[in-house]
């Protein structure tokens, strides 16, 4: 039933628009006519066209409605006015009372203010905001989630009109910049880090949809269901694929991914529109349109993530349709930087490893799916590199420095020459690291300590081979969590933990128990809208309240042992009676298996992380009671310093290395090691070789780091003299200094320590 405005339904109006879009006269007049059809199909007094112009500038192009002299006179910027915001910000308004709204700009040329009700599409193409188009009523009319709908698709079958150069020069360039064609340094945030040099690549081919309406919508359907059973084939190749299937977690998001292939409300979308009368590819770009402008206004990133995931199968089907399949295998530069604005993993496994450089995207976060994978594989990422896909030309040489959160667009030569000389002194430094790899952290005056790695994913195992490091002194079980779709049961745990023992063969692991909430999310799990999630609902206390997922876990670490070493770990103990009830739940486990006749682990070990302050001041008691500990330095100085971990303005104000972090620090090395409990750090201060020069200058001789810093801080180890800097820091300790960093970087300097 067509709405009560008097539709003539858009699958009619389509058809006519394509007979104009066919027709004879220039474009100019073909706009015009569009116009008037969408006016008077819509029951509009008003239709307008904005087109974008060079300088980010909306140039009103045509009107139904507006006054006749305010074409090609009424232009606004990006983001000015209610068309300036549509474009700005990529999504539809729909106004009954447009001209209250704060971002109205009033336009006397057009005689608009007769107009109360408004409603707004942005025209996008190949990714781009190309113009927007408006329809205003007289009255206050409240446009329907139908008919905003319904101008979308038709702002689609615009875009070929407006993108297609013949509007305007196509020559103009759209960049507002008018150093395009420049250098350009943008800042992001670093997802992976590392540095590299290579030629741009964009990863998504921009396909051109040639065909937008359809003369019958069943043939689409037929076609759209091919290209789903070939994206699926695809998919299921590529987790057959030997280091895939062989990859632990990387298959499990990838299963995750395949899941989507099957979701029914994303393939109804498509079939939805396709009904309305576009074709298959036009209806999946619409649905990726769509879906695009329903992500600028989530924050949530577990569902960012999703969407991502979905934004990434969009493309994969487009592809598919439009039998733009290669990733341009044969015409890939030697060094590839993959320009995206967002990539799920599968997307990222499609390139050929030995090419790839970096990839650099606009969104992106450190705990997205595709940001895990290239931790895993060493690809560095610059994300939330904002205007990138805008500055970027294919083949642009561009410079990702990803431990440094900036990326170079074509860089002028001393840039390019300095970042060659940063990668060839950053191979040196991994190949000197890689030979002393079975040489000892051990000070210059005899003093050995023990090096562990970080890890979360199974393929961070390799990493202990690679670096020689001792064991894996944090392994934080949550990572696998996060990446499956759905809880994984014991069996599944079981066989994580097993395959994780089996990689470590002599070297001991310590598994952290779950530690979630916070800015850890678990899909399915209610996880408390807590104030301060820091300080909320997390990690050990979920485990006491929720106990049969700590008691699952647990069972699943003792069925791995199989009678093996075993080292747990419980995050977030705050007092001593949570260890206490953790160790009971444990101790029952193995009562369990000595009923059921099967192996306990020998030897067990129990622990908990340091990362609460109040268990600092419980020392003495904890120390009777576990075998071992593990500083959290990230989480104990956030609420040491009442400092939100990742405050980005927060970041540089307190010090790591300040007086009060160091002796209390010290203390509880001093503890430990005056009851005979080892004690190790884990948190990323352990991985900085100043930071791990003064924790081993307070006592500490066993760290755990991420798997790139063992080498440096092996280096710098074997530089110290660890007694002068003992009685160096003898004093320094009890300063009110802000920081001792200039203090300790001098006495490195001075003593030939290497960092
Ligand atoms: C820490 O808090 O220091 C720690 C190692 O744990 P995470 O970073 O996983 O919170
Ligand atoms: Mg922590």
């Amino acid at each position: 039933m067509p709405p009560a405005t008097g539709w003539t339904g858009s699958r009619q109006l389509l058809r006519r628009l394509r007979n104009v879009m066919a027709g004879a006269g220039t474009a100019q007049q073909r706009l015009d006519q569009i116009v008037r059809l969408i006016a008077g199909d819509m029951v509009a007094e008003v239709c307008s066209c904005y087109v974008m112009r060079a300088g980010e500038v909306l140039e009103l192009f045509a009107t139904e409605g507006l006054k006749p002299e305010a074409v090609h006179k009424t232009r606004l910027g990006l983001g000015e006015g209610l068309v300036g915001d549509i474009a700005a910000h990529m999504r539809p308004l729909a106004l009954a009372d447009a001209q209250s709204h704060p971002n109205f700009a009033y336009r006397p040329e057009t005689g608009e203010e007769i107009y109360h009700s408004l409603m707004g599409v942005p025209i996008i193409g190949a990714g781009r905001v190309r113009g927007v188009l408006v329809v205003q009523n007289r009255t206050q009319r409240n446009y329907t989630e139908e008919e905003v709908e319904t101008l979308e698709t038709i702002a689609m079958v615009l875009a070929e009109l407006v993108a297609g150069g013949q509007l305007i020069d196509p020559s103009e360039p759209l960049a507002a910049d008018p150093a395009a064609g420049h250098q350009f340094r943008i800042e992001g945030v670093r997802l992976s880090g590392g540095l590299a040099i290579g030629s741009a690549v964009l990863h998504q081919p921009r396909i051109t949809i040639t065909r937008m309406i359809a003369e019958d919508p069943q043939v689409e359907l037929g076609r759209l269901r091919s290209a789903v059973t070939g994206m699926r084939s695809a998919l299921d190749a590529m987790l057959a694929a030997p280091d895939v299937s062989a990859g632990g977690e990387l298959r499990d998001v990838l299963e995750t991914y395949r899941m989507f292939a099957e979701d029914r409300g994303w393939l109804g979308r498509i079939r939805e529109a396709i009904q309305s009368g576009l074709t298959a590819e036009a209806a999946v770009q619409k649905v990726l349109n769509d879906t695009r402008a329903r992500m600028s206004q989530i924050t949530d990133p577990y569902l960012r993530e999703r969407l991502l995931d979905l934004e990434d199968l969009n493309n994969r089907l487009l592809q598919h349709l439009t039998g733009t399949m290669a990733t341009a295998e044969t015409a890939l530069p030697e060094d590839v930087v993959l320009i995206a604005r967002s990539m799920g993993p599968a997307e990222l496994l499609d390139y050929d490893r030995a090419r790839l450089r970096a990839l650099v995207m606009e969104e992106g976060s450190g705990t997205s799916h595709v940001a895990i994978v290239a931790r895993a594989l060493d690809i560095p990422i610059v994300g939330r590199a904002r205007g990138v896909l805008e500055k970027v030309e294919p083949g642009d040489r561009v410079v990702v420095d990803a431990d440094n959160a900036q990326v170079f667009l074509r860089p002028s030569d001393e840039i390019v020459d300095s970042f060659e000389q940063s990668v060839r002194a950053r191979e040196a430094a991994q190949r000197h690291y890689a030979a002393l790899r079975d040489q000892p952290a051990e000070t210059v005056d005899g003093t050995v300590v023990s090096l562990n790695l970080n890890a979360g994913l199974l393929i961070d195992m390799s990493n202990l081979d690679v670096t020689g490091a001792d064991g894996v002194g944090l392994y934080r079980t949550e990572i696998a969590f996060m990446v499956r779709s759905e809880y994984p049961d014991v069996k599944v745990q079981t066989e994580l933990y097993r395959r994780i023992l089996d990689r470590a063969g002599n070297h001991p692991v310590t598994f952290r128990t779950l530690d979630v909430g916070a800015d850890k999310k678990l899909p399915y799990f209610e996880h408390e809208d807590d104030e301060n999630p820091a300080m909320g609902w997390r990690s050990l206390r979920i485990g006491l309240d929720r106990p049969a997922i700590l008691r699952q876990q647990i069972r699943a670490m003792i069925a791995a042992a199989a009678g093996r070493r075993l080292r747990i770990m419980f995050p977030m103990v705050t007092e001593v009676a949570e260890f206490d009830a953790a160790r009971e739940l444990v101790n029952a486990e193995l009562e369990r298996c000595r009923r059921h006749g099967s192996p306990v682990p020998a030897p067990l070990e129990l622990g908990t992380m340091v990362e609460v302050p109040a268990l600092a001041l419980q020392l003495p008691h904890l120390l009777k009671r576990v075998d071992f500990l593990s500083v959290g330095s990230n989480d104990l100085l956030q609420f040491l310093f009442a400092t939100d971990r990742g405050s980005p303005r927060l970041s540089e104000r307190y010090d790591s290395l300040s007086p009060v972090v160091l002796r209390l620090l010290a203390d509880i090395a001093r503890h430990g090691e005056k009851a005979g409990v080892p004690v190790t750090l884990c948190g990323e201060m352990a991985g900085r070789p100043l930071e791990a020069m003064a924790l081993v200058g307070i006592g500490y001789r066993s760290l755990s780091m991420a798997a790139v810093s063992v080498g440096p801080v092996k280096v710098m180890l074997r530089s110290l003299p660890l007694v002068a800097l003992q009685s160096y820091l003898a004093s320094a300790l009890d300063r009110a200094d802000h920081s001792l960093r200039g203090v300790l970087q001098a006495f490195a300097r001075d003593r030939g320590v290497i960092l």
